[in-house]
């Protein structure tokens, strides 16, 4: 592909020259395509918009007019206000801006506003706008001229763009006026998609997203462009993952294991309770990967208690039955611990001495020396689990089979990819990674579409669901003398909070207050202790020992507490301001309850709205992980369950939704995955383009997967 025109200096456009494109940059403008790539940030439907001789008073009311008259108005108070008089067809009417007398400079007689905002009576109707968009200027240098030719242009549509006081509105539109069929003239050359797929997608071709974008025609035309800029998005992702899963998977030698039943089966022997049908064929899944010549790069999810850990456990004596080592990671070392004690419990039974060794981060010289000295050449050791560092340390393995990373969901890509490389010049280790928390499928493809997804859907029989209550914080009272009653009988209880510090102008109560209160006032008699991100990860551990040794009632904390924390004598799970968390947050918490043999109980208290109080109420009522995480993406948006992955420069996604787009996204995925199986290399002459544009466009990803 020839060098395109969007690659140009944005200075080189119409109408921008040097001192423009300096302010452009701060928008995140530098070339043509960036500009392109500048979208609106509000549309306003023309048919909402009102004569001004309609507007009445106590409306909230959009309207478009001329600037007749302005002026600033001093009052008894020294507020100055700044006033125009609006006119179009029908009349005229006032906006009023208190406090805002420096609009003067900025406006003129003659330009063309649109305003929304409440009308008020004030020496008669005024309109007080919360927003207001500069169509046009006076003069004619601004505004579009489609927008331009009627006062009231019917069937329009305002787009606001994102401005700064450098490059106001109406400078955009100038230069948008001057250069977009420009810029959407060497879209064509650009489109990637065969019309077959597109319409079979319904999706318009790609000058026309633009055009729907910038210059929409209907109320209904951005979202139209904007699902076309989505698809992109998604598929370039997924391409990206693809061809970093073939090159993991395919490319490099990966490690083929022979299953010979000498530890499988006295493991199934041992197991006091049978596999759930969902651990059974996860197990199947991933044996099929560890059993082929393949490199096993899977993703496993399962919701709170679903027994990761034993599935975890399968795969390692797959691999300990052909002398391969494995290692588990997990986020902290607390949960290293507590993996490491499961396991070597799992492992009681005869004809399972396997040796676990467990690294920490602090450890007695002489003991890590032993334990690297097992994992190492002539050592004996078959498993090392402990936190991340156990394969950044450059800890030697004699033969590594199997790596699984046991982590929340909030980790990020550019991580992982560091964690799982291989040894170069030796085959490549088989890896499953595991999510802590379930998330939804679309940003379960979207965040690992480069891993095959396996899913624990079942939870094994006979648990007791933990039952929920919502109160209100004046129930406090009676609430504590539950948890004191629950406390006197040995069990043991976690009260949650949102924050560590009381926030500016928050009425949250800290945890460490309120720590103090319960400690000295509440519960005089137990043993309370506290946990919060901010204290040194040593004294949480010690906190978090502590409590499961049974020397701690009652831990007071923030969401730290939320990862897999294992404490079978906690029965209750008190969380104050609860509709400050995400349902996920909220599962996670709740799963730490009630893991023992006896019952356990969640309490909500929130000061709660509606809104707040339907969604605790979708969470009183409903126990699947599963089914809160798509409703926390549904209610909440992707922003919050993508964490530091959507913030930035780049963010993953800006244009698809996770809950509107997941159709798209399974189809983006499908011809990806469709395009890397067939070629590999993208040499054919139809894939061209294609590469062309993820060379051009997604340099950063391809680097991010690693696979640029
Ligand atoms: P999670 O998926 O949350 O990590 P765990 O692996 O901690 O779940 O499992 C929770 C508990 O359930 C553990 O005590 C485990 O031994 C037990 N468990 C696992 N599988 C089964 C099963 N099939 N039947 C009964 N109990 C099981
Ligand atoms: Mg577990």
């Amino acid at each position: 592909m020839a060098h395109s025109r969007l690659d140009r200096r944005v200075q080189f456009l119409k109408g921008v020259g040097p001192k423009r494109s300096d302010a452009l940059k701060k928008l995140g403008i530098g070339s043509a395509r960036d500009l392109l790539f500048h979208l609106p940030r509000r549309y306003d439907d023309a048919s909402t918009i009102r004569p001004v001789a309609t507007l009445e008073v106590g409306m909230d009311a959009t309207a478009v007019g001329r600037i007749r008259s302005k002026g600033v108005l001093p009052t008894r108070s020294g507020l100055r206000i700044f006033q125009v008089v609006l006119e179009d067809d029908s009349g005229y009417i006032t906006c009023a801006w208190p406090g805002q007398p420096w609009l003067d400079r900025k406006l003129r007689e003659g330009d063309q506003l649109l305003v929304t905002g409440p009308v008020r009576h004030f020496h008669g109707r005024q309109i007080h706008p919360r927003e207001f968009t500069l169509v046009s200027r006076a003069d004619g240098r601004g505004g579009s001229t489609r927008n331009d030719g009627a006062e009231r242009p019917d069937g329009m549509i305002f787009v606001a763009y994102p401005a700064t006081d450098e490059v106001p509105q109406w400078v955009l539109r100038t230069i948008f006026d001057r250069n977009l069929e420009w810029l959407l003239a060497a879209i064509p050359e650009e489109e990637y998609l065969p019309s077959a797929i597109r319409a079979s997608l319904g999706l318009v071709e790609l000058d026309d997203a633009f055009r729907r974008l910038h210059r929409p025609q209907g109320i209904e035309e951005p979202d139209e462009g904007r699902r076309r800029l989505a698809f992109d998005e998604l598929f370039f992702l997924q391409l990206v993952q693809a061809l970093a899963r073939h090159r993991e998977t395919e490319v490099e030698p990966g490690i083929r294991l022979e299953r010979t039943n000498h530890l499988i089966r006295p493991l199934h022997e041992s197991l006091p309770f049978r596999l759930t049908g969902a651990q059974a064929r996860v197990i199947r899944e991933i044996y099929a990967d560890m059993g082929s010549a393949r490199r096993m790069n899977r993703f496993l999810q399962g919701d709170v208690g679903s027994g990761k850990t034993l599935v975890a456990l399968f795969a390692i004596l797959l691999a300990a039955e052909s002398g391969f080592q494995s290692a588990l990671m997990a986020p902290t070392e607390l949960l290293a611990e507590q993996h490491h004690e499961e396991i070597r419990r799992l492992l009681q039974g005869p004809g399972l001495d396997l040796e676990v060794v467990l690294l920490r981060g602090r450890m007695p010289a002489g003991e890590r020396r032993e334990a690297l000295a097992a994992l190492g050449e002539g050592g004996r050791a078959s498993v090392a689990v402990g936190t991340h560092a156990l394969i950044q340390d450059g800890v030697n393995f004699r033969n590594l089979g199997l790596v699984i990373v046991d982590e929340q969901h909030r980790f990020g890509v550019r991580q992982r990819m560091a964690l799982v490389e291989g040894e170069p010049d030796r085959p490549q280790p088989n890896v499953l990674v595991m999510s802590a928390t379930p998330i939804p499928r679309s940003l379960a493809l979207a965040l690992y579409g480069d891993l095959d997804l396996s899913l624990l859907d079942e939870l094994p029989p006979g648990r007791s669901p933990v039952e929920t209550h919502l109160m209100s914080p004046a129930r406090r009272p009676d609430l504590y003398a539950v948890i004191e009653k629950e406390l006197a009988r040995g069990r043991q209880g976690y009260i949650v909070y949102p924050l560590v510090e009381e926030s500016e102008g928050s009425d949250l109560k800290a945890a460490t207050q309120e720590y103090e209160r319960l400690r000295d006032e509440i519960f005089p008699e137990r043993r309370v202790g506290l946990l919060h991100g901010q204290l040194p990860g040593e004294e949480k551990g010690r906190v978090m020992r502590a409590f499961r040794e049974g020397e701690i009632d009652l831990v007071v904390a923030t969401s730290v507490v939320e990862v897999g924390i294992d404490v079978p004598r906690a029965t209750i799970m008190v969380v104050e301001h609860a509709e400050r968390f995400g349902l996920s947050q909220l599962h996670q918490l709740r799963g730490r309850v009630g893991r023992g043999a006896d019952k356990g109980s969640c309490f909500l208290i929130a000061e709660a709205g509606e809104q707040a109080r339907e969604r605790l109420e979708i969470f009183r009522t409903t126990s699947d992980g599963f089914r809160l995480a798509q409703a926390d993406l549904e209610i909440r948006g992707q922003g919050d369950l993508f964490g530091s992955q959507q913030h930035g420069k780049d963010p993953l996604l800006r244009f698809a939704d996770l809950g509107r787009d997941e159709t798209l996204l399974t189809r983006a995925r499908e011809l990806a995955r469709g395009i890397v199986a067939a070629d590999p290399e993208l040499e054919a002459s139809e894939h061209e383009r294609v590469r062309d544009l993820l060379e051009r466009r997604h340099s950063e990803r391809l680097k991010m997967w690693r696979v640029g």
